[in-house]
């Protein structure tokens, strides 16, 4: 599935289009993290902390706004669904 890319993931609350990310940014406009409704359709909404975010797991990403790809997997374990997969060249991909 295609990750597709909004500007507010908030306005697609409702909506909850499945695969849909969002980039956040520090002021100075470097990536904080990528937001993200899971891809399995229960409508949650995730989040993954970029590397330098001083989260506890981070994600590193290759810079390609269009076609996305991050490491590592993306295991949703705090989700009933427990989602698990990959973002790869801006496509989706469940294990
Ligand atoms: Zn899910």
């Amino acid at each position: 599935m295609r990750a597709q890319v909004i500007d507010d993931i908030s306005e697609f609350r409702e909506l909850r289009i499945a695969g849909s990310i969002e980039y956040r940014e520090r002021s100075d406009g470097s990536l904080w993290g990528i937001a993200f409704v899971c891809l399995c359709g229960c409508g949650n909404e995730s989040y993954l902390p970029m590397r330098g975010s001083g989260r506890p797991h981070e994600w590193d990403w290759d810079g390609n706004r269009e076609a996305p790809t991050v490491s590592l997997s993306i295991f949703n374990t705090g989700m009933p669904c427990r989602w698990h997969g990959w973002l790869r060249a801006g496509e989706w991909q469940s294990c």
